[in-house]
C-alpha cells in the first residue's frame, strides 16, 4: 500500500482533502468501517486526475458514494457483479460475431470482415469507467492489494473477499488511450518484423557449394528453423549436416551477422558459415518475384534488437500509471502470472540444474550414437511407436465424424469414457456449439452464463481426419473449463482459471487421451515414459530461454537510454553466462547463443516464462488425476476453484503449491524406466 500513499498527492489539494474526509465521515461509521473509508480514500486519490475534478467534485463524490454499512456495501458489490457479467459477456459476444467470418470456414473473405475482426468494441472501457467515475466507486469500496498481499493473506479470505478482491484489481490500472496505443503499435511492429524473417532454404549453400534443403523451402525463423532440426533427426543421409547448418543461421541471427539481403530473398545465395552472398545460381521460386540485383553481405545492423527496445519503451511508458505494479517485469508475474519473479526463476532453475538433466542426456546421447551437439536442446527423438499409421486414423476418424454435428451428438459419450456422470457430460455437452474452424482450430469460452462455448477445428468435405480430432480433443478440454469455470462457479468474479498455463493443462489432458476417445489402445507405461521424457527435455530447453528472456528485460530496465547495439552485446552476454551455467556441462561447448534465437523474446513482451511453468502446473493436474484414477470427477472438483492465486489453486487441487517436483518425479521413474527397456 505504500505505494499508493505516496503517489497520493499529485493534486495539491489532495492530502488535505483526504484528512478532511476522513475526519468528516468517520463519525458516522462504525469502528470497522473506518478503516475501509481510509483506504478508500487513499486508493481513489492515487488515480484522481485533475481532469476527473476540483476539490469539491471529489468531496461530493465520496459523500454521495460512501457504503456506510454493509448491507450498502453488499448492494454495491451485487451490482457490479451483476452488471459486469452483462457487459463482459455481451462485448465478448459481439467479439466473436465480429471475428466469425474470420474464424470459421464459411466461404470466402471481404474486406470489411478483416476490419470487422480487428475491432475491439471493449478497448476503452476502462478508461470510460474511470471518466464516468464507476471505477472510483469500486475504488472507494473494495481493496487493492499488492501480489504479497494476495499470497500472505489470500489463504484466509473468504470467497467473497476474493471476489471483492479480483472486482477491484480491473481498474487497479488507469492508462491513457496514448499509451495503449503506443504499447499496441510497437507489438504490431515487432509482429510484422517477426512474421516476415524467413530463410529460404535450397538458397543456403555449404563449403563445397552443396544445397542440402530442396527447393522452394521458406522457413520462418526460428519457429520453423527449430522444427526443421527437429524433422532432421529423421534423415539419416544429411540430418546432421542439415542441424549444423541451421546452428549457424540462428546464431548468425543473434549475432546480426546475417546479411540483410538475405532475409526472405530467393535471389541470392548464402554460404552461412563464409558468410558470402552471391547472386543466386538457382531459381527456385516460379519468377513470382521481381529479381533483386541486390547482392550484399552487409549485415542487418541490429534491427532484431531496436525492435526489442521499441517494446520496452512502449512498455515502460505504462509504468507510471499502474501504481502497484510499476514495471513490465511486475505486471508479468504479479498480474498476469501471479507467482512472483523470484520464485519463478528458482524454480526454472530447479529444472536446468536438476541432476536429471544428466541422465535424461546420456539416455539422448545412446540414442543418437553420438556426442550431443547444442542444437540437440531441440532432441524430439522420445516418441513412442504408434500401432497406427496417420492413413489409417484418418480412415477411423472420418468415417465417425463425417461432419461438426457428428462430432457435436458425441460428445456425451466421449466425456462419459473420460469419467463424467451422464447428466453431467448432457449439462456440458449442452452448453458446448461446435463450429468449423478456418484456421487449426481453437475454443472460444463464454463471459456470461447465458452464452454458450464454441469449439472451433477443420472439417474437409471428406470428413474429420486423425489431426483434427486431436485439435478437437485439446479444444474439448478447454471448453468442459470454460463452461464449469463459468457457470459452476459460487462468483461470477472468480471465473475462470489462475492463468492460461492451467486452461492448457486441462485441454492437454483430453488431447492426450485422443487414442482412447476413438476406442483404440491405450498407450502403455513405456508409451507414458518416453511422452515425459520429451516433455522434460523440451523444459528444460524453454526454462533457459526464458532465464535468458528475464535477465534480458531487467537489463533493459537497468539501461533505458541503451543503443540497440548495446542491448545486441548484454543479451549476447546473458544468452552465453546462462548457456555455460547449465548446459555447457552437458554439451560440453561453452559460449553457445541458441538460448537467445527465440522469436518471442523479441515481440512477446517477456511472455516466454509461461512455457515452462505452464508444463510444470500440467504435470501436476495429470499427476493428481492420475492419482485419483479419474478424470471426470477431478475436473469438475478442480474447475470451480476459479481465479485464485496459482499457488493457492495449486493447494485446492493437489495439497501442494505451483512448483516442478511432480514433472521431476515422472521424469525420475520414466528414465529409470527407459533405461531398462
Ligand atoms: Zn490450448
Amino acid at each position: 500500500m505504500s505505494t499508493l500513499i505516496a503517489e497520493a498527492g499529485t493534486l495539491p489539494w489532495l492530502s488535505e482533502c483526504i484528512g478532511d474526509l476522513e475526519q468528516e465521515l468517520k463519525a458516522g461509521l462504525a469502528h470497522s468501517q473506518q478503516a475501509r473509508l481510509s483506504r478508500g480514500l487513499r486508493q481513489i486519490a492515487a488515480y484522481w486526475q485533475a481532469d476527473d475534478g476540483d476539490r469539491t467534485t471529489f468531496e461530493e463524490f465520496v459523500r454521495n458514494n460512501l457504503a456506510s454499512d454493509q448491507a450498502s456495501l453488499d448492494a454495491l458489490f451485487d451490482r457490479f457483479q451483476r452488471l459486469l457479467e452483462q457487459l463482459d459477456g455481451h462485448m465478448h459476444e459481439i467479439g466473436r460475431e465480429f471475428r466469425q467470418r474470420a474464424d470459421l470456414d464459411l466461404g470466402p473473405l471481404l474486406p470489411l470482415d478483416e476490419i470487422f475482426a480487428g475491432y475491439d468494441p471493449s478497448a476503452h472501457i476502462v478508461d470510460d469507467f474511470f471518466k464516468n467515475k464507476l471505477a472510483f466507486v469500486v475504488l472507494l469500496s473494495f481493496p487493492l492489494t499488492t501480489l504479497e498481499e494476495r499470497i500472505a493473506q489470500g489463504a484466509n479470505w473468504t470467497r467473497r473477499q476474493w471476489a471483492e478482491v479480483r472486482l477491484a484489481q480491473r481498474f487497479s490500472k488507469r492508462i491513457p488511450a496514448g499509451v495503449h496505443l503506443a504499447l499496441a503499435q510497437a507489438a504490431a511492429e515487432a509482429d510484422t518484423y517477426i512474421s516476415q524473417y524467413n530463410i529460404w532454404m535450397h538458397h543456403l549453400v555449404g563449403n563445397s557449394g552443396e544445397r542440402l534443403f530442396p527447393p522452394g523451402l521458406r522457413l520462418l525463423s526460428h519457429w520453423s528453423l527449430r522444427d526443421e532440426i527437429k524433422a532432421s533427426y529423421e534423415d539419416s543421409k544429411n540430418g546432421l549436416a542439415k542441424q549444423r547448418m541451421i546452428e549457424q543461421v540462428m546464431e548468425r541471427i543473434i549475432t546480426q551477422t546475417i546479411p540483410a539481403a538475405v532475409v526472405d530473398n530467393p535471389t541470392v545465395d548464402w554460404n552461412p558459415f563464409t558468410n558470402q552472398v552471391d547472386s543466386a545460381a538457382v531459381d527456385d521460386f516460379g519468377q513470382t518475384k521481381t529479381r533483386s540485383s541486390r547482392v550484399s553481405d552487409l549485415p542487418e545492423a541490429d534491427v532484431r534488437y531496436a525492435m526489442l527496445l521499441k517494446t520496452f519503451r512502449a512498455a515502460r511508458q505504462a509504468d507510471p500509471y499502474s501504481p502497484t505494479m510499476p514495471s513490465l517485469i511486475a505486471r508479468r508475474f504479479e498480474e498476469d502470472r501471479e507467482i512472483p519473479e523470484n520464485r519463478a526463476q528458482a524454480m526454472l532453475e530447479q529444472v536446468v540444474s536438476s541432476p536429471l538433466v544428466g541422465k535424461v542426456a546420456e539416455l539422448i546421447e545412446n540414442r543418437l550414437g553420438r556426442s550431443l551437439e547444442p542444437f540437440d536442446i531441440w532432441y524430439n527423438g522420445f516418441r513412442p511407436r504408434s500401432p497406427f499409421t496417420e492413413a489409417q486414423l484418418d480412415e477411423i476418424v472420418s468415417q465417425k465424424y463425417p461432419t461438426p454435428e457428428s462430432f457435436q451428438g458425441d460428445i456425451p459419450r466421449l466425456l462419459g469414457k473420460l469419467g463424467f456422470a451422464p447428466e453431467r457430460a448432457q449439462y456440458l455437452a449442452d452448453h458446448i456449439i461446435v463450429d468449423p474452424a478456418r484456421g487449426a482450430g481453437h475454443a472460444m469460452g463464454a463471459e456470461m452464463r447465458s452464452e454458450k462455448s464454441h469449439l472451433r477445428t477443420r472439417v474437409d468435405k471428406t470428413g474429420m481426419n486423425y489431426k483434427s480430432f486431436n485439435v478437437a480433443a485439446h479444444e474439448l478440454g478447454h471448453n468442459v473449463e470454460q463452461t464449469l469455470s463459468l457457470n459452476d462457479i459460487d462468483y461470477h468474479l472468480l471465473r475462470g482459471v489462475p492463468n492460461t498455463a492451467f486452461t492448457e493443462a486441462f485441454a492437454f489432458i483430453f488431447q492426450a487421451q485422443d487414442l482412447y476417445l476413438l476406442d483404440q489402445a491405450v498407450p502403455d507405461a513405456q508409451a507414458e515414459a518416453l511422452k515425459t521424457l520429451n516433455a522434460f527435455w523440451g523444459t528444460y530447453e524453454i526454462a533457459g530461454v526464458a532465464l535468458v528472456d528475464m535477465a534480458v528485460w531487467h537489463w533493459m530496465y537497468d539501461h533505458p537510454e541503451a543503443t540497440p547495439a548495446e542491448l545486441k552485446d548484454a543479451t549476447l552476454e546473458i544468452a552465453k553466462a546462462t548457456w555455460n551455467r547449465y548446459y555447457a556441462p552437458i554439451f560440453g561447448k561453452t559460449d553457445v547463443l541458441l538460448l537467445a534465437v527465440y522469436s518471442h523474446m523479441i515481440d512477446a513482451f517477456l511472455y516466454l516464462p509461461d512455457y515452462p511453468i505452464g508444463h510444470m502446473i500440467a504435470f501436476q493436474i495429470e499427476e493428481q488425476m492420475k492419482k485419483e484414477g479419474n478424470i471426470g470427477k477431478e475436473f469438475e472438483r478442480m474447475a470451480v476453484v476459479g481465479r485464485i492465486t496459482p499457488d493457492l489453486w495449486m493447494q485446492h487441487a493437489t495439497g501442494k503449491p505451483v512448483g516442478p517436483e511432480a514433472l521431476l518425479n515422472a521424469t525420475e521413474e520414466a528414465s529409470a524406466r527407459i533405461a531398462k527397456a
